[in-house]
């Protein structure tokens, strides 16, 4: 069987977010699972529109979440050109003289690139027809003097099918599409031109990528019949969405939109990974929590959703908690602690220790690492609020109880979980308290809130002398 070869291509018009993200990843797992290579390709033609900091950000969110390109233009490869089109302009402009010299294109003098431009955006935007890019009217008037475009001779009242991956079998008649631009006058090949080469140049079995492109693909059969080259197989993916049914973008309500968003809020790359293939993917199994080689194992081609998918966030904060109570301790702590806000809790002078105990206290209620700082208030000099007074307030609390409390909790020790354990109990007893008659009282005087983990381990952390203090402040 020949390799597999699939490729990303995003252009750097924007940074890595999850519906580019996605389109990577099946790309990736796809390749993977037949032990084929994955592509990173720069599609940088549209100079315009290019982003500073682009590339590096696909680059790099890519890397963080584990899918790593084989080849890109940090690693190339030496047989399959180069991997920016920016690299290749004299490449597309051979062609398109190939093209020309066997008459399947032609020169085009009557637009200018601006109105081209237009023209090309309204085709896009659907505002105006096909037809209407028909034919060039100009060609005979070729005053080699002018600029000119390159268009494609679109072979008349043809079916193009598809047999596409998701869709199965998609027809397009070449009536519907007019001789297009694949050279512009600037020298710089259009997209539909640059794509196809790229792909032949690097042996690209499969094109995986978003539906949007699939109006594109019959222009790009027309350009591989030209060459008489083989067609990679076609695979277009469904869109995702968000709540109200519209394209995910950066302006879906609830969804984070871009991966340095997720990163930022404390996500951990298995649980991104994890999520994101299971949009417009599903599994044969009901599981859903799944590591990348997991993934590899078991990804199957014909699994790919028909419908587009929702993103939900719920969802991906579910996983990343499963995530985060699946990772060891050691690499939850390394992960954690880089997200706590050192302007309100001072660690530095905090014992490892006593940082490790305090954060694996929140390791199985955490959905995101910076949700850890919602949780530390207790065991940095916290106050008492009005609403915790409040509350203290509804229990008849004895005198001789906050006594007890105070000169016992000065008694002990080893001040440890176990022994505040006892002491709990005992206080139990003596004032015949039980359950939250009993807790609430002594949560609330010794940590001054009336949430928190576990009472006896929370106390031994806050440490004797703070608790004392915490008392009398309130007493
Ligand atoms: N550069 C295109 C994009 O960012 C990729 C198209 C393709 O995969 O063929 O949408």
């Amino acid at each position: 069987m020949e390799k597999f070869r699939l490729r990303y291509a995003p252009s750097p018009t924007g940074y890595l977010h999850i519906g580019n993200t996605r389109t990577a990843l099946m790309n990736y797992l796809f390749a993977k699972h037949y032990n084929g290579d994955f592509i990173l390709r720069i599609e940088d033609t549209d100079i315009e529109r290019n982003v500073d900091g682009a590339i590096d950000s696909q680059f790099d969110n890519m890397k963080w979440l584990g899918i790593l390109p084989d080849e890109s233009f940090r690693n190339p490869k030496k047989d399959f050109g180069k991997y920016m089109q920016s690299e290749k302009f004299e490449v597309y402009q051979n062609y398109a003289n190939i093209l020309l010299k066997q008459g399947k294109a032609y020169k085009c003098y009557c637009t200018s690139e601006e109105l081209e431009k237009d023209r090309e955006m309204q085709l896009a935007k659907g505002i105006i027809a096909p037809q209407y890019n028909r034919k060039c009217l100009s060609n005979k008037n070729n005053d080699e003097t002018k600029p000119f475009n390159i268009r494609f001779k679109v072979p008349d009242n043809k079916l193009y099918r598809i047999n596409d991956l998701v869709r199965g079998n998609v027809e397009f008649n070449s009536k519907e599409i007019g001789d297009f631009v694949i050279l512009k006058s600037n020298g710089i090949a259009t997209y539909n031109f640059a794509v196809v080469i790229d792909d032949y140049d690097m042996k690209i079995t499969h094109v995986v990528r978003g539906e949007e492109h699939i109006s594109n693909t019959p222009r790009q059969c027309m350009i591989y019949e030209a060459f008489g080259w083989q067609e990679p197989l076609f695979c277009h993916l469904t869109l995702i969405v968000d709540e109200t049914k519209k394209k995910l973008s950066k302006r879906s309500g609830n969804a984070m939109f871009f991966i340095s968003q997720y990163k930022e809020q404390g996500y951990l790359p298995e649980a991104i990974f994890n999520y994101i293939s299971l949009l417009g993917w599903s599994p044969k199994s009901e599981q859903e929590i799944f590591s990348k080689e997991e993934l590899i194992k078991i990804f199957d081609e014909k699994r790919f959703s028909k419908s587009p998918s929702t993103f939900d966030m719920i969802k991906m904060k579910w996983i990343n908690s499963q995530w985060i109570k699946k990772i060891s301790d050691d690499d939850y702590i390394k992960f954690v602690i880089n997200f706590i806000d050192e302007n309100k809790f001072e660690i530095k002078n905090k014992k490892d220790n006593w940082i490790r105990s305090v954060l694996l206290l929140f390791k199985k209620e955490l959905e995101f690492a910076s949700q850890i700082n919602d949780h530390l208030d207790i065991f940095f000099n916290k106050k008492i609020d009005d609403k915790t007074k409040n509350i203290l307030a509804e229990f008849n609390i004895k005198k001789d109880l906050i006594v007890f409390l105070e000169e016992e909790l000065k008694k002990i020790v080893e001040f440890n979980e176990e022994n505040i354990k006892t002491l709990i109990n005992s206080i139990g007893k003596k004032f015949e308290l039980k359950g939250r008659d009993l807790f609430m009282p002594v949560r609330i005087f010794t940590t001054l809130s009336e949430h928190g983990p576990e009472l006896a381990k929370t106390i031994s952390l806050i440490g004797k002398e703070q608790v004392i203090l915490n008392i009398n402040s309130i007493k």
